[in-house]
Formats: structure tokens, sequence, C-alpha cells
């Protein structure tokens, strides 16, 4: 665009170039201006102490955006540095669902553990600059020498200990001569500092455990603040994006690269972490939901777990598209969790066939249709894609139908089947209900009605007009089948949390349904996505269908009263 349209869409009130750029774009358009970075390399580096969620796609395809926006590289990086909580399940997992949302890492696959001995290295050198020195503080005494936000610290009294004393102890603290807690080496900052972090922060801690990658190289292990920096610039990393929470850090973080003589330090830039309404995003909070088994494991498709949205149905395209309408921002909000079902509701919308699937089915006969007789109709898979062509559907005598498609004391506005009501069977007749017959506990076992031979569906037959329309599946050929309705886990009117800070469950956020479906969908695959009329739109389950008999799992209602923000 030349400097005169963009002064020509000012003056309309529309959008230069530069100020539909985010501001990290922005940044990273004046570093590569003057001259700081010749190219742009991002990373995603998560932690492998749970499976990702929504918001960790927001910052994958943020990062990997980036790299393809500005022809640079993006590594994935596993930040492994604390034994404790990682495990290899976590890292297939996490390795999956980055390549399913598309951010190829081709083969920049990296673990901050094969940096430890480079970590050390750096400490060691932090040491002999005098930038460095071992504590004997404990836990609790190091929290009392802390200070607080309006009080300055205390300094350690190990402070000045001398470089070959602090060089001495610190490969004692490596070769395991000290137990867990014993000693910790501390960066020699300043304890007056009024942003806490930058108050003497530990760098390495004594802890004899074995790593998942490193066995038991290491009895010392490196902090977060320390150990990150170190890894964005052994990687080449240029802009180390991150969300708010690291804002703080930024100071420590640029100390560590400028101290440790990094040629070409990375620079930190942070931005606010995605959240939805009424649901539950935190790993934290997700593993709890699992390892209570209030849900069926991680990819549980009322989770907002990648995983969880893949076995939904969710599609790559749509949580990208999702993540482009969130945008990238510097304060914190909560998106419309609406805005994701929109984002796949459109997506599904022209590409999906639309078939008849029977939720909660209820015997529809009629009795004036000859028994023993069927006929082949024919339907439209998508009036709004003719390209999706059409399939045969056998009508009969006996039918399934939704038990709420009828009711023997309708209210006003009630157009579906009553006593004495004409409706119209999609892709078929026109029957006219007769009445019913009910159980002992007065429960509707079967509807009876007659049809109408002139009516046929494409016959041209326009003498009269119904208000009603319902969908069906003859009894004779449907399948059964399972299909799950969910709603939101946790119960939005009343909160996240009860008072006691649990987490408010809602108990209706999963409905089992025993359904009957058209026999062409016997043969569905896994991940194979429809829209049952009326009901929404469906994917079929990757664990729990067999051959023959799908598990169909609601991904999103077919409306909304979601309006996409301007
Ligand atoms: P959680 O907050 O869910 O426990 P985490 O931040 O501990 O997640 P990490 O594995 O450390 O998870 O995160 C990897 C990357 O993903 C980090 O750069 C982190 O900032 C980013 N990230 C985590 N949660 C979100 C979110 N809700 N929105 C955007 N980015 C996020
Ligand atoms: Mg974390």
């Amino acid at each position: 665009m030349t400097e005169n349209t963009n002064e020509a869409l000012k003056a309309a009130g529309g959008e230069t170039a530069a100020e539909s750029r985010n501001f990290i774009e922005q940044a990273i358009d004046k570093d590569l201006a003057e001259g700081v970075y010749t190219t742009v390399h991002t990373r995603f580096p998560p932690e492998p102490n749970g499976y990702l969620h929504i918001g960790h796609a927001k910052s994958i395809l943020l990062n990997y955006g980036l790299a393809q926006e500005y022809g640079g590289k993006f590594n994935l990086r596993f930040d492994d540095t604390n034994p404790t909580k990682e495990k290899s399940e976590f890292v297939e997992s996490i390795k999956a669902d980055v390549a399913w949302l598309g951010a190829d890492w081709e083969d920049r696959l990296f673990f901050a553990s094969d940096y430890f001995e480079e970590m050390y290295e750096v400490a060691v050198k932090l040491i002999r600059k005098g930038k460095a020195y071992v504590s004997d503080l404990t836990a609790e005494q190091m929290r009392e020498y802390r200070g607080t936000l309006t009080e300055p610290g205390k300094e350690d009294p190990n402070r000045n200990r001398s470089i070959e004393e602090n060089l001495d102890l610190f490969t004692r603290m490596k070769n395991g001569e000290f137990a867990d807690g014993e000693k910790t080496l501390r960066a020699k900052i300043d304890m007056a500092s009024s942003n806490i972090n930058m108050r003497d922060p530990i760098l390495y801690r004594v802890a004899h455990m074995a790593h998942q990658n490193t066995g038991d190289k290491w009895c010392i292990y490196p902090m977060y603040d320390f150990a990150h920096p170190i890894e964005d610039a052994i990687e080449g990393i240029t802009h180390s994006i991150c969300t708010l929470e690291f804002e703080d850090h930024r100071p420590l973080y640029d100390w560590v690269v400028r101290e440790a003589e990094y040629p070409h330090p990375p620079r930190q830039i942070e931005f606010a972490k995605l959240f939805l309404t009424n649901v539950v995003t935190g790993k934290r909070y997700i593993k709890k939901l699992v390892e209570e088994k209030i849900v069926d494991g991680w990819d549980d498709p009322r989770l907002v777990s990648i995983a969880a949205l893949r076995r939904r149905g969710y599609t790559p395209e749509s949580i990208r598209r999702f993540v482009e309408l969130c945008g990238i921002s510097k304060s914190q909000s909560s998106v419309d969790d609406a805005m994701l079902e929109y984002c796949i509701r459109e997506d599904l919308k022209p590409g999906c066939k639309r078939m008849m699937a029977v939720l909660h089915p209820v015997k529809l006969v009629i009795d004036n249709y000859p028994e023993g007789q069927t006929e082949e109709l024919t339907a439209e898979n998508n009036l709004e894609n003719p390209e999706l062509g059409t399939r045969p559907l056998t009508f009969g005598r006996e039918l399934w139908v939704e038990q709420d498609d009828f009711m023997e004391e309708p209210p006003k506005k009630y157009y579906r089947l009553f006593p004495g009501n004409e409706v119209r069977l999609m892709h078929a007749y026109f029957v006219k209900c007769t009445g019913c017959e009910k159980d002992e506990n007065g429960n509707v076992t079967v509807i009876h009605a007659t049809y109408d031979p002139e009516t046929k569906c494409g016959s041209g037959f326009a003498g009269r007009k119904v208000k009603g329309t319902i969908h069906w599946v003859y009894a004779g050929n449907a399948v059964p089948c399972t299909a799950r309705l969910y709603e939101n886990i946790i119960d939005e009117e009343k909160g996240v949390y009860n008072e006691d800070g649990s987490l408010n469950l809602n108990p209706n956020s999963l409905t089992v349904c025993e359904a009957y479906v058209e026999p062409a969908l016997a043969q569905a695959e896994v991940y194979d996505r429809f829209q049952f009329v009326r009901n929404g739109y469906f994917c079929v389950d990757s664990k729990d269908s067999e051959p023959g008999r799908p598990v169909f799992n609601r991904i999103v209602g077919l409306k909304s009263s979601f309006v996409l923000p301007k």
C-alpha cells in the first residue's frame, strides 16, 4: 500500500497496513528495520506436565505464524528442566497436537535437558564473574530474607563468599555432596530491587531425582528463569514470546542472556493468555478433573485440551480461525466460548452431509401403509452444496421419530405430531397423527398416524401446507448407535468455583443417547463428521466406536445467538 492509499484509508476511517498489525508484529518489524535481528526465529516451549489446551493453541499458532510470515524458523522445545512431573506420555501427546494444528517444526525438535551441560557452564561463568554465589539458606530463611513488595530484601550471609569457595561448593553440589535443599546457587543482583525477581534469584537447586531424559547424571537442576533464556539463546531464538505473567521476569531474562554473554541475545515479548468464558483451561484444573476421574481422560470431549477438541470433532482450521478472531493483546480478558462453537459451525456447514438420526426414539406406525412393503426415496445430502450428491432412503410402515416431536396435549404454537395434526416427514410424505399407545406409567410407547400417498416429496404436490417438518428413520433398517451430547463441564450460572474452592460441576455435562441412525451411517469412520438434521453436528468418536457400531459425539448444536464481534 502506498503512502497515499494509507492516508485515503485513514480519512475514510479504514485501517492502514501499520494499524492492522498486532503489537508483536510491529515490534518485530522495528527490530528488522533497525537491524537488531536479520531473521525471525520463534519457538513453542511446553513443559511436558500435561496435555495442551486451547490456550496453548494460541501460543503455538502465534509463534508458528510469525515464523511463516517472516520466512523464519520455528522450534518445538520441551521445557523439561523439572524432573518431578514430566512424563513421556505428555511429550508424545504434545507432539501430536502441535502437528495436528499444522505447526511444522521440521527437524527442529529440542529438549531443554539437552542443554544441562551448557547451563552448568554458564553458571560457572557467572560465579567466575562474581555474579553468582552458593547459599546455605534454607527455603524458609530465603523467604524471610527476600523482603516484600514494600520492604527491600536482606543480604544473604553467604553473598560475599570468594569465587574459589563458590566454585568449589558448586562443584560439590553437582557431585552430590549435599542433600536436597541444603545449598542453592543464587544470582548476585540486587536485594533492594523493587522487582522481587531481581533479589538474588535462585539459579540452581539440589534435587536428587532421576530425570526422564538424563537419568541420574544430574542432582542439581536449573530454575526456569535461568534455564529458559539460555535455551532460547542456544537455539538462536530472536523473539521469545510468552504470556503476561512473565513480564516482571523480563529484567532477569535480560540479565541472564547479557551476563552469559551470548552474541545475539533473544528478546522476550509478552501477550495476554487466552481465556474462555465458562471453560476450564488451566492445565492444573484439567489435571484435577482427569485425576479425580470426573472426566474420561485428557481427551474427554467436554474438555478444551487440544486432544479433546480433536476427539469431539473440531478441525484444525476451526481452531486457527478462532485464534485469528481472538487477536493478540496485552490486556487480560475472556473470550466468549460461543465464538469457538461459531468457528466450527461455520467450518462444517458447507461440507457436511445432512443425515437423519433420532436421538430419543419412539415408534411411529403408519397404519394405512401396507404391511411388509417398503419403497426407496431419494434425499439430497446438502441442499446448499449439490456436489455432495444424494442418497437413497428406505421408507416403510414403522419409523423411529423423536419423543419430543409428539405431544398428546400440545401447547399453543406446537406444530409437530399431536392427535389430529398433520406434519411433513422430511424427504417423504405428509402424515396425520391419529393417537398413541402408552405403558402403565403413562409413557408414550407408540404413535399412530396415516399418510397421504399424494404428498410424496418431490412429486410436485402442493395442495395444502403443514407447519411442522420432522425427521425420522425407517425402523426396518435403522442402525442402533450411541450419541453423546455435551454441555459445559462447569455450571455457568453459578461460576467456576464453589465456596469451598471445589469446581462447580454441571451434572448434565454428558448425556448418552441410545439412538437410531440411517443405515448409511453404519459405515462411518472415525473422525467422519455429519450434520444430523435438527440435532447438530456430530463426529465419530475415535476411542469408543466399533466397526459397524459408531459412537457419535455432538460437536456443536446448529444454532446460536452468538454474533461475531466487529
Ligand atoms: P497452564 O497455565 O495451563 O498451566 P502453562 O503456562 O503452565 O499452562 P506451559 O507448558 O508452561 O504451560 O506453556 C507453554 C507455552 O504456552 C508458554 O509459552 C505459555 O505462556 C503458553 N500458554 C499457556 N497457557 C496459555 C494461554 N491460556 N494462552 C496463551 N498461551 C498460553
Ligand atoms: Mg508452566
